[in-house]
């Protein structure tokens, strides 16, 4: 009975190795959907990247209004939609990615259950906000593809990041935050290096290139990190530095005494601060 009460409860227990699959597959298609735009567009130039132009071929009306407690709204009715950005936003990058992570919604047809052709669907969202749900890191996946095509992008990542200056010429390139460059870098260079963000003091989330293999831990930024200073004393400096290994890594993590190179940057008005990590070939 009691071997059958077990087998039971593994049968009820949420398929959660088949959930992480599908949430892959559906991120993969949310990828698929921006590739398409850009290859629909014939985009060659970062500068191509034509948000205004793409939502009015989706019958999306841009506007920007007070927004309270999100960043970026969308309203869809039947064919048409309306993408609200919150007056809050000034930075063009963050604006530029909240536009497309929207465009993201209408195109991946992220609707609220089911609906009539003229009931309203809204959705209120903070994009790059690492609480969110699956449905939002499909929209992010989205706006980073449209954004940031993995084709064009590519090659500015095959550099060693001693500091965020890969980093900040994407960003400049591409129109985007230094923020989605530096998580887009991650996702995409053969360096060992990892976006680690910190607030309040503490590690909140860290995104990891796919060869860099430490555990970051989420606990108390470590004295002698860029991260700590700011925290500490209210700055942090112009150039990276360099830290051990166990500043940032788990003491478990494999190579925890190599050094990391970190330069770090403070999120204005959020009391938050971001590190780029780079871990050179021993
Ligand atoms: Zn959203």
């Amino acid at each position: 009975m009691a071997v059958r009460a077990e087998r039971d409860r593994a049968a009820r227990k949420p398929p959660r190795k088949a959930k992480d699959k599908g949430q892959e597959l559906r991120e993969e298609i949310s990828k698929a959907a921006a590739l398409h735009v850009f290859t629909r567009l014939g985009v060659t130039d970062p500068a191509d990247i034509d948000l205004d132009a793409i939502a009015a071929e989706l019958n999306a009306e841009i506007r920007f209004e007070d927004l309270e407690g999100a960043t970026a709204r969308v309203i869809q009715i039947g064919d048409r939609a309306r993408i609200i950005i919150s007056t809050r936003v000034v930075d063009v990058g963050a604006i530029r990615f909240s536009i497309a992570h929207e465009i993201g919604h209408i195109l991946c047809k992220h609707y609220v259950g089911h609906t009539g052709p003229t009931d309203a669907v809204e959705r209120l969202c903070s994009p790059l906000h690492s609480g969110g749900t699956t449905t939002e890191r499909e929209a992010d996946v989205f706006a980073a593809e449209l954004l940031m095509p993995r084709p064009l992008v590519t090659s500015w990542c095959a550099v060693a990041p001693l500091t965020f200056d890969p980093v900040r010429a994407i960003s400049s390139a591409f129109g985007t935050s230094v923020l989605a460059s530096a998580m887009r870098f991650v996702e995409l260079t053969p360096e060992r290096c990892a976006v680690v963000y910190t607030k309040q003091g503490r590690v909140q989330w860290a995104k990891k290139s796919p060869s860099f293999t430490g555990w970051i831990p989420k606990r108390s930024v470590a004295p002698g990190s860029a991260a700590f200073d700011y925290f500490e004393r209210g700055s942090i400096g112009e150039s990276s530095r360099i830290v051990p290994g166990t500043t940032w890594l788990s003491s478990k993590a494999e190579r925890v005494d190599a050094p990391i190179y970190e330069h770090a940057t403070a999120v204005p008005g959020l009391g938050a601060v971001f590190s780029l990590l780079w871990m050179p070939e021993s």
